[in-house]
Order: C-alpha cells, then sequence, then structure tokens
C-alpha cells in the first residue's frame, strides 16, 4: 500500500494488516504455534540478533495471527505500530509501567474505569510515582496540575458509567507544552467514533474485549502509538512480562474488526434512541448520552466523536430499591457487567463494578445508587425500547 494511496476505514477494517500463508487462504490463518522453526543455527543466532516485522521467535513475543490484528487496528488508528495484550488491563498496565519511573509524576482523571483507578493509586505509588487525580472535565484543573516534571498524562476520553467526555485537543496541548505524554483509554468511545491520534493522544489503548469482539467471548487489549514507542518502550516491557494475547483471541478479534464499525453504528443509533426514549420517562431524572443535547458536553462530544457510543446511563428516581426494581423488572436486556456485546445488559455500578469505592468517592463521581449502565446490544430496537419501557413503569416512587 502506497502511503498516498491508503484504501478507506472500513476496507482497512476487513483487508488491512493481512499475512496469507503459502495456501492463498482467504480468511485470516490462525497460527496456533508458541514456537518457530529455524532453518540452521546462524539464522537462529540473527534472529535473536534483530527480528524482522515478518519473522518470529516466541508467541510471547509475537505471533503472525496477533501481528496480523497489530497492523490491522494500527492502521484503523492511523498510527504507525500496535502491539496486541491479554486484557485491557494488561494493555492499560503495561503502558503506565513500561513509561514511569519512581520520581515521575502522573496526572490522571478521577473517572477512571475500576481496575484503572487501582492501578494508579494503589500499584504505582508503591514504586514512587507521584499520581495527581483531576476532574477530567474541568481544564483548569489539568493547568494546574500539568507541571514541567509531570511525565504523563492518563485518562479515560468518555468516562465509565457517567460518560464524561474529556477535550483530548485541550489536554494534549498543555501536555506538550511540558513534554508530558498522553495516554488515552479508548475503550467507551470506540475505535469507530474518534481519531484520538489526530486530536493529541501520543499512545491510544482499547479493550478488545469490548466492541473489536463485540460478541462476548475472548479477552484481549491493545496499545496503539509510534514506532519507536511501542518496539522500544513498551515491547520489551510486555514481552518480558508475559501479558501476550492468546492467538486464537487474536483471530477472534480480527474477525470482529470487519463487522465493528456496522455493529457500533447501528448500536449507538439505538442508543441514542433509549436515551430520547428515557429522556421523557417520568421515573428518570436523567439520561446520560453523550450526543443528546442534554448532555453537559454536548458540543464538545460533536466536535470530538462522530457518534455517541454504545452505552446509556440513567438516574432513576429513587435509590437503590428502584434501580434493583427495574434491573430485575428488564427481560430480554441481561444482568452483567460487561459492555460492547451483542447482547444488551444492564449494570449498576455502585454495587458492582464501582463497589470497590469509597461511598464519598462515589459520590464525586456521580455514580449514586439511583444510576444504572445500558449497555445497547444487537437486539432489535423496538424490542430493546419496549423491555426497557415495562421495566421502568415498574418503579414505583
Ligand atoms: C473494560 C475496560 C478496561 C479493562 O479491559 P479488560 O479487557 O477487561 O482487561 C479498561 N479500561 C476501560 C475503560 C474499560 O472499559
Amino acid at each position: 500500500m502506497s502511503k498516498n494511496n491508503v484504501p478507506n476505514w472500513q476496507t482497512l477494517a476487513v483487508h488491512g494488516g493481512t499475512r496469507r500463508s503459502i495456501y492463498g487462504e482467504m480468511s485470516e490463518a490462525l497460527f496456533l504455534t508458541q514456537g518457530f522453526m529455524y532453518e540452521s543455527a546462524e539464522q537462529a543466532e540473527q534472529r535473536f540478533i534483530k527480528c524482522p516485522d515478518d519473522e518470529f521467535i516466541y508467541a510471547r513475543y509475537g505471533n503472525p495471527t496477533v501481528r496480523m490484528l497489530e497492523e490491522r487496528m494500527a492502521g484503523l488508528e492511523g498510527v504507525e505500530d500496535g502491539f496486541a495484550t491479554a486484557s485491557g488491563m494488561a494493555a492499560v498496565s503495561g503502558t503506565l509501567c513500561s513509561i514511569l519511573s519512581a520520581g515521575d509524576h502522573l496526572v490522571a482523571s478521577r473517572a477512571l474505569f475500576g481496575s484503572c483507578l487501582y492501578i494508579v493509586q494503589n500499584v504505582l505509588p508503591r514504586f514512587g510515582v507521584e499520581v495527581e487525580m483531576v476532574d477530567g472535565t474541568d481544564l483548569e484543573q489539568w493547568q494546574r496540575a500539568i507541571r514541567p516534571e509531570t511525565k504523563l498524562v492518563f485518562l479515560e476520553t468518555v468516562s465509565n458509567p457517567m460518560l464524561e467526555v474529556i477535550d483530548l485537543q485541550a489536554v494534549g496541548e498543555m501536555a506538550r507544552q511540558v513534554d508530558a505524554m498522553v495516554v488515552a483509554d479508548n475503550a467507551l468511545a470506540t475505535p469507530v467514533f474518534q481519531r484520538s491520534a489526530e486530536r493529541g493522544a501520543d499512545v491510544i489503548i482499547y479493550s478488545t474485549t469490548k466492541h473489536v469482539d463485540g460478541q462476548g467471548r475472548c479477552l484481549g487489549g491493545i496499545v496503539l502509538g509510534s514506532r519507536a514507542f511501542i518496539r522500544e518502550t513498551l515491547e520489551p516491557f510486555v514481552k518480558h512480562t508475559g501479558g501476550a494475547l492468546a492467538p486464537f483471541n487474536a483471530w477472534v478479534m480480527l474477525k470482529g474488526l470487519e463487522t465493528m464499525s456496522l455493529r457500533c453504528r447501528h448500536q449507538a443509533a439505538v442508543a441514542r434512541e433509549i436515551g430520547r426514549m428515557t429522556e421523557n420517562h417520568p421515573n428518570v431524572v436523567r439520561t446520560y448520552f453523550p450526543m443528546l443535547e442534554s448532555h453537559p458536553q454536548f458540543d464538545l462530544a460533536c466536535r470530538q466523536m462522530t457518534a455517541g457510543g454504545t452505552v446509556v446511563t440513567l438516574q432513576l428516581k429513587g435509590g437503590k430499591k428502584e434501580a434493583f426494581q427495574f434491573i430485575n423488572a428488564l427481560k430480554l436486556v441481561k444482568i452483567s457487567n460487561n459492555f460492547g456485546d451483542a447482547k444488551s445488559i444492564i449494570t449498576h455500578p455502585a454495587t458492582t463494578t464501582h463497589q470497590r469505592l469509597a461511598a464519598a468517592e462515589r459520590k464525586k463521581l456521580g455514580i449514586l445508587d439511583s444510576v444504572v449502565r445500558v449497555s445497547v446490544g444487537l437486539e432489535d430496537q423496538d424490542d430493546l425500547i419496549a423491555d426497557l419501557k415495562q421495566a421502568l413503569d415498574v418503579i414505583d416512587s
């Protein structure tokens, strides 16, 4: 592919990174192998000195199926390279630990996924990293926190579960002034709806467990960025600490990429309709969805994203009792704690994903007992709206 003849996004999602074996298979091959054979002792020696892109040593270092996923996703994100990991958290922890050393200063937005919070607040300080948390939507707080010794800025571009949108361009400019790297966890924005690299992120992380798989089967993650960062900083850390992605999971994710934008666009459109319905329901106090006019950062969301994502968060009337009443009344929507699945999922963050947080911290993040998160799947729109509506009607407060 020549530089000025790059195919469009959806074409890359189907063909990008494909490596064919001598058999010319149409569908991506699953290379279920740990090791790779050498023609001679000399060849083995050479490969250990410098391993070219299309040669492999050991599956913890790289594997042809995994490599296809890395190259396809790097192409979709518009960056030079990627390294796939065993889960989204292996990507997050690998990235942060490969960059930061004792004495470094990290600024992170407070509204992080529970496990990301654990890394930032419990793990990194044990190794001497100074951590400062800010309200990600408040640019003045970012401005105050980012200082000349700041090494890294970490944020979720759309936060979970309250769907706050962070102004990546503004935070990126502040970080660049002090040469700090910006690491963006883009799970909720999805690879489809936001070009984070264009907006100032140096490193983009996905839990491919979510929309890339898209059908709730495999765990996976990926770190995307410049070739220098991926190969010189990230790869040595991840390949030696062991967070490699299994080839089978990579294969599932590769096939997932082919249909990801079709699925996500449909899910996002249905999510918006669900948002509209809930906004007008008497038992809903507030609906959170980035692409509804009622969202506090609607303008920013429109600038930064091409759709609002596949998750809708609701603040219901009442408290935990009413939230549980609603959840238990759902018939089609299943009770679980994932998102980005073909099956719609309802989550009560306060008692599950965010249970570990102190009540005061939850309150600060807006995660009230009356808040529920709806991950919109691929069921029929009318059926989903009917199920959510009948469950909302059940609430008696
Ligand atoms: C799910 C998720 C992760 C972790 O991904 P796993 O694949 O479950 O390890 C990290 N960050 C965000 C924002 C997530 O939603």
